[in-house]
């Protein structure tokens, strides 16, 4: 079979549709809605897909506005592979007009209708070189907040999944991801008894002082974790009583670290820190601790295949696979199945950060669409090298088991 005659197909295929994938992210960009309610969204996404004659299933893993729509021809449906799609979009807060305050500010318009265009330019070159396999384009609900995918893979969505990918828009240079980090975070409530400042202060329990006690005791831990260690706290409720003696305080911490074990590590220490505070002020405390999403690995394997593919539509591509500092629920997933994440840009003169109205402004740009069209080809023509050659993937999920390894050593 020529690879690079079923990527030219690929190409020219991509093209003839790069206006109804186009018009797909308009719809998805004029129809924000925030995680777990994607109902517009996923909709669109299902009829559309239907539409193209995928075998469409709604509600995957038990989630209202997830998805998975599947294609193979003959009866070897192996390996399969998954194309994720997101759609959520993101709450930007009180300090924004009504009307743009939820908005594809991360650009998920651009991830779900590549996903697609990916998903359709393979059926076409399925059926016409009679490749084998299974395709799935995945709709994976609130990745921003609440985790879709790691539901989703709970409830069983991926277990017969050999390799996935998926794409998410960026600034600067394209790249292919590395790492992100791991992380786990605490809500802290201090109560204390309120007491006149002045005359009856020896009646008050102070709950500002058992946050201060927290916040130094986690300030003092950064001294003495591994050098992969992030540590965050910041106050979000002090009370606005005057001349009395506080009798409430609140504080997020978080925990972050490329490794999980790294996290873990911290995490008693952190909670005695927490615990210091109340015992040294006498206050009470609520601490809900929220597991975050763990971080992404490497696999070179996959991406020596993305980066050449990259290189073939003539994109040019950061060194190496990049860390950075965020998270996100495809994390949980590529440590069960070996994944992938091409990282097009919006904008390759300079950084733009995301979850912003300056990148909100990226997502519909002449750049964005090119990018709708670039995304599309370089997905299918790295599915493609799977599909046909399945020792790719076999290495791949080595790859994968020995990344994991190395965390523990
Ligand atoms: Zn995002």
């Amino acid at each position: 079979m020529d690879h690079m005659e079923i990527k030219k197909e690929i190409s020219k295929y991509v093209d003839t549709r790069l206006e109804d994938l186009w018009e797909l992210s308009d719809y998805i960009y004029h129809h924000p809605e925030v995680g777990f309610k994607e109902y517009d969204t996923s909709k669109k996404l299902m009829d559309v897909l239907t539409d193209e004659g995928f075998c469409v299933e709604g509600k995957s893993g038990g989630l209202d506005t997830a998805f998975v729509a599947s294609f193979s021809i003959g009866k070897v449906k192996k390996p399969r592979i998954d194309i994720l799609c997101e759609y959520d979009a993101l709450d930007l807060g009180e300090a924004m007009p009504t009307e743009t305050r939820v908005a594809h500010a991360c650009g998920h318009n651009i991830i779900a209708a590549t996903g697609v265009g990916a998903g359709l330019a393979l059926k076409y070159v399925l059926e016409k070189y009679e490749l084998p396999g299974e395709i799935r384009i995945v709709g994976t609900p609130a990745e921003e907040g609440g985790g879709g995918k790691i539901i989703m893979q709970d409830n069983g969505v991926f277990d017969d999944t050999d390799a996935m990918i998926l794409l998410h828009p960026t600034s600067g240079k394209s790249k292919i991801a590395g790492r992100c980090k791991t992380s786990v975070s605490y809500d802290v409530t201090y109560h204390g008894i309120p007491a006149h400042a002045g005359n009856h202060r020896e009646k008050g329990v102070n709950a500002h002082d058992a946050a201060v006690i927290c916040y130094t005791g986690i300030g003092l831990l950064r001294y003495q974790t591994t050098d992969d260690v992030q540590l965050f706290v910041r106050f979000v409720d002090v009370g606005k009583e005057s001349g009395v003696i506080p009798s409430i305080a609140k504080l997020q911490i978080q925990i972050k670290s490329f490794n999980p074990n790294s996290v873990h590590m911290m995490t008693s220490k952190v909670k005695n820190c927490i615990k210091a505070g109340a015992l040294a002020s006498g206050c009470e405390v609520d601490m809900e601790e929220k597991i975050g999403y763990l971080g992404r690995i490497y696999n070179y394997t996959f991406e020596k295949y993305l980066r050449a593919n990259f290189e073939l539509l003539g994109e040019p591509l950061k060194e190496g696979m990049v860390d950075d500092n965020g998270g996100e629920d495809f994390g949980n997933l590529m440590r069960k199945v070996p994944g992938i994440m091409p990282y097009p840009s919006l904008i390759t003169e300079k950084r733009v950060a995301l979850h912003t109205v300056d990148y909100l402004k990226l997502v519909t740009s002449p750049r964005a669409k090119y990018v709708v069209g670039l995304g599309s080809k370089v997905m299918a023509d790295t599915v493609v090298d799977l599909l046909l050659d399945p020792g790719i993937i076999e290495k791949a999920r080595k790859e994968m088991e020995e990344e994991l390894e190395k965390e523990n050593m």
